[in-house]
């Protein structure tokens, strides 16, 4: 038997007394049915009801209703509730609020995408935060969003009235529904917005459009069907707006400006950190090419063999260190480590010799418990922090130079 649904027709109804038909036990918890419910059950993309069953004195929360096949609402429970026991349901009104302005709110922006743009709505999510549709069409601009977004408001502007009524199938089909659902047996239960949006919808809406409150798009991205348009409807929009508010507040007396000017402070603060950066790198390799030439004048034979490590460098220093002694026109190998950041090991030799840095690389490392490699000309390696300490770097580059020094005159 299917259980009398009470928010069909007053979907402000959050009292409501009713009788036990059965609780039948699903996955560790029971599902009580009713006779008759103000409950709403999950469908529609619209989000199930919370709240209480009082029965004989006692108190049992309803932690999710469900929507059975045959008609039968499901109340979820942690307690069973026997058959003929008389109930009083208590529907959690501020969620079953919100609900109700998110879901007409999303009939009242439907309709507008439609009306303005001919284009359909082909899914709807309700989320804890805020909802979606998903819109079929090829691209929606920001000019085009802000329209509908401005059109959606002047309907609830406007407090047209939200009538429910039930009519045969054959007779909906003559109406120019916005949508038909795709299987029904029965009357079809249309909601119809006054002179602005009709179609076919089993959940919980608005009297009239003034108590959605407001219409907020948020997001809107490509998805594989379309455009998925991110949405909050009345309190959310108030709330969602508040924390937007906050957050710009607190950027902007980050950067002592007005709010409206954080995108431009945003923007030059980031040009400022890239030139920084930029001079950053000039003034490294200007210190590179002063080392350089210190460690070429120190070092004696040929090739020269250089090996240093340098615990407060990193690695990108070492690499322009590299690669400025081996450009000199000595045959040099240069041996480098750096501590800052994850310690890096960094071989390199003037083209044309015959040690292979690559091979020198792979050995060091499996001694340090790193991992590298490279070409015949310059390797690198990374060790992971905290494994070998600079004293075992040290050592093992001093061991390589000195095999390597064996062509020293
Ligand atoms: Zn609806």
């Amino acid at each position: 038997m299917s259980t009398e649904r009470l928010y069909y027709h007053d979907s402000f109804l959050y009292d409501f007394d009713a009788r036990v038909v059965e609780s039948l036990p699903r996955e560790g918890r029971h599902a009580i049915v009713l006779d008759r419910t103000a409950f709403y059950p999950t469908s529609g993309g619209q989000v199930h009801d919370l709240g209480m069953l009082m029965a004989d004195g006692k108190q049992i929360a309803i932690t999710e209703v469900a929507d059975e096949e045959d008609g039968r609402v499901l109340h979820f429970a942690s307690a069973p509730l026997f058959a003929g026991t008389q109930v009083h349901g208590t529907v959690d009104a501020a969620r079953r609020r919100d609900h109700v302005q998110q879901h007409s709110g999303q009939h009242v922006l439907s309709a507008a995408f439609i009306r303005l743009f001919n284009m359909p709505t082909v899914s709807f999510h309700m989320g804890e935060e805020s909802c979606t549709i998903d819109l079929e069409t090829a691209g929606l601009s920001a000019a085009q969003a802000q329209k509908a977004e401005l059109l959606a408001n002047e309907v609830i502007a406007e407090d047209r009235p939200v009538s429910i009524r039930f009519v045969p199938l054959e007779e909906a089909r003559q109406l120019g529904l916005r949508k038909l659902p795709p299987k029904q047996t029965g009357d079809l239960r249309l909601i119809d917005i006054s002179e602005f949006d009709l179609t076919a919808c089993g959940g919980t809406h608005v009297r009239a459009t003034g108590q959605i409150g407001s219409i907020l798009l948020r997001k809107i991205e490509k998805v594989k069907q379309g455009v998925r348009v991110e949405f909050v409807c009345g309190l959310r929009a108030v709330n969602t707006a508040r924390r937007d508010y906050t957050t710009l507040t607190e950027a902007a007396a980050l950067y002592s400006s007005h709010i409206y000017d954080v995108p431009q402070q945003v923007r030059k603060s980031l040009e400022e950190t890239k030139a920084a950066g930029k001079a950053r790198h000039k003034l490294l390799e200007e210190l590179a090419e002063l080392y350089a030439e210190r460690l070429l004048a120190q070092a004696a034979g040929s090739p020269q063999v250089i090996a240093q490590s340098f615990p407060d460098r990193d690695a990108t220093f070492i690499k322009l260190l590299a690669q400025k002694l081996t450009a000199a026109q000595s045959a040099v190998i240069a041996l480098l480590a750096s501590g800052a950041g994850q310690p890096t090991l960094v071989f390199a030799q003037t083209p044309g010799q015959k040690s292979n840095m690559g091979q020198l690389m792979k050995d060091a490392m499996a001694q340090l418990g790193g991992r590298g490699g490279g070409s015949a000309d310059m390797a690198q390696g990374g060790l992971p922090a905290g494994g070998a300490d600079s004293a075992q770097i040290e050592t093992l580059l001093q061991q390589i130079a000195a095999k390597l020094g064996g062509q020293t005159p």
